[in-house]
């Protein structure tokens, strides 16, 4: 069964329509990337999802009932977790504190939570004490994972995880998303680095302008020339 089912949406910034008649779903357990070029409304389609953006039009099913333009609250409570585009932690709070905010809903037990995200992040346990502000880059994005896991969600949205990134952080962080869907939490990802998104994911779609121009499983897409095209504005 789809865990999250969109269809038709179309959301704008006032006058200025960014996402056209988008459709697309994530089963129970997957991984789906949404992949496309700078501008293409990747970002958009998150917050829409997790209730920061209301569409014009269009339905967000989750759990086969509509949460379309629901409270990013309620988005969390229900078991929707967004992890944002340059992670917006807390500098001057310890690691600790940043995940522990995470965990506001109060969905299951917190010290479970913190456990299983310093399981995922040994070292977010050894820098536990440390202000977040102070982690390097890469550990600032696990941390920004590990909160947005701390409300024990069962789909979880992340948006360009890895970028500005050096390449081992990189690996880092795409086995993390890995270990994560293996404990059994549905992702969904936003990505313009498509080499590891495809290796990850089970499919994937991909935006262009605003509209979906291409979907199939990762292994279709990482064989498709049209998909590194689509990034190229060709
Ligand atoms: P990137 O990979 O660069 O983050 P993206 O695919 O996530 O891009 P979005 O951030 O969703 O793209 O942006 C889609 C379009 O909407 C862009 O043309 C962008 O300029 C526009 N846009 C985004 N936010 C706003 C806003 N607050 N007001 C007006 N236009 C916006």
């Amino acid at each position: 069964m789809a865990l999250l089912d969109v269809q038709g949406l179309d959301v704008a910034y006032g006058d200025i329509h960014v996402i056209w008649d988008v459709d697309f779903s994530v089963d129970t357990g997957e991984t789906v990337a949404l992949l496309g070029a700078n501008g293409a409304g990747k970002t958009t389609i998150l917050k829409t999802i997790c209730g920061v953006l209301s569409p014009l039009d269009g339905d967000v099913v989750y759990e086969g009932e509509s949460i379309t333009g629901i409270a990013p609250e309620e988005a969390v409570r229900r078991g929707i977790a967004h992890v944002p585009e340059g992670r917006e932690i807390f500098a001057d709070s310890t690691v600790k504190r940043n995940l522990q905010l995470g965990a506001y809903t109060n969905r299951g037990a917190m010290s479970e939570n913190l456990q299983r995200v310093y399981e995922i992040f040994p070292r977010l346990e050894e820098r536990a004490g440390q202000r977040a502000g102070t982690l390097s880059g890469g550990e600032q994005q696990m941390l920004a994972i590990g909160r947005g896991l701390m409300s024990e969600p069962d789909l979880l949205l992340l948006d360009e995880a890895s970028l500005g990134l050096a390449p081992v952080l990189v690996d880092d962080v795409f086995e993390a998303i890995q270990r994560i869907n293996d404990q059994g939490t549905t992702v969904f990802l936003v990505e313009q680095d498509i080499h590891n998104a495809l290796r990850v994911a089970d499919r994937g779609y991909v935006l262009k302008s605003g509209r979906i121009e291409l979907s199939g499983s990762a292994e279709e897409l990482a064989g498709d020339e049209r998909v590194e095209a689509s990034y190229l504005g060709e």
